[in-house]
């Protein structure tokens, strides 16, 4: 079995280090990740820059390029062939509810889905400052190693991938696998305006946690209930509710 791995913490990250080690076991692994850190970049493309292509040897591979960028040269360029699995992870923080819309770590698995490759996200759900925070990958290691053991013999539907996310405690705290809808997390809107040495403003854009809709049982629910959450991701948005109204309105 030929996989393909990146990320969006960039190849020189501990998760992605996990990640390879437990898909070792799995089959022949090749990861290409972006240079440097590239999280929250959602699923862009490179069009309008060169990018650049960095062997570290060893079957990695470092790019200048987003999450997407990497998975599309990782199959056409480097293995020249496609994988038959895509895993993207093992991200720093959470890719729950709403986050995987701008998450570069699902965006990754997403370039995957979207070729119908068996496409995989993987993420250890914890609150910043990360350097506080002990980080239990030997955890999400095992769990990786349990999720594609019972996933990778199933037939994945059409441009369909699975994002898991996996809580950050030691692995006896963890209660097992749940499969969950995707929620909804709340972020403040606030942006911090600053002014640089020469009195220019620059701005931050906010987006500290503030939960998550507790009125559909989530993805959300089940990582904080100690939980490791399996979520089936489709790429079809359409809205299948509100399209059956608005045919009253247009022809479809
Ligand atoms: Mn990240």
């Amino acid at each position: 079995m030929r996989i393909l791995i990146s990320n969006d913490d960039g190849i020189d990250s501990e998760g992605i280090a996990a990640l390879a080690r437990a898909a070792r076991d799995f089959g022949e692994v090749t990861v290409v990740a972006p240079v440097r850190e590239r999280s929250t970049s959602g699923h862009s493309l490179t069009l309008h820059k060169p990018l650049r292509i960095y062997d570290r040897g060893n079957g990695r591979y470092a790019t200048s390029g987003s999450p997407a960028d990497c998975i599309y040269l990782g199959t056409r360029e480097i293995l020249k062939t496609l994988p038959d699995v895509i895993l993207s992870g093992i991200n720093h923080g959470a890719n729950l509810g709403t986050d995987v819309f701008y998450s570069g770590t699902v965006a990754a698995a997403r370039e995957g889905a979207l070729m119908n490759l068996k496409s995989y996200a993987f993420s250890l759900m914890f609150q910043p400052p990360f350097s506080a925070t002990p980080l239990h990958f030997s955890t999400a290691e095992h769990y990786v190693r349990e999720i594609l053991q019972a996933t990778l013999s199933e037939n994945f539907p059409a441009h369909t991938l699975l994002n898991s996310n996996i809580p950050n405690l030691p692995l006896a705290q963890v209660k097992g696998v749940r499969l969950a809808r995707q929620g909804f997390r709340f972020y403040s809107n606030d942006v911090a305006r600053r002014e640089d040495p020469r009195g220019k403003p620059y701005y931050w854009l906010g987006g500290n946690y503030l939960g998550f809709e507790k009125e559909t049982y989530s993805d959300c629910h089940v990582v904080e209930e100690g939980y490791v959450s399996l979520t089936p991701l489709t790429i079809d948005c359409t809205d299948n509710k509100f399209y059956t109204t608005l045919e009253s309105s247009f022809p479809s």
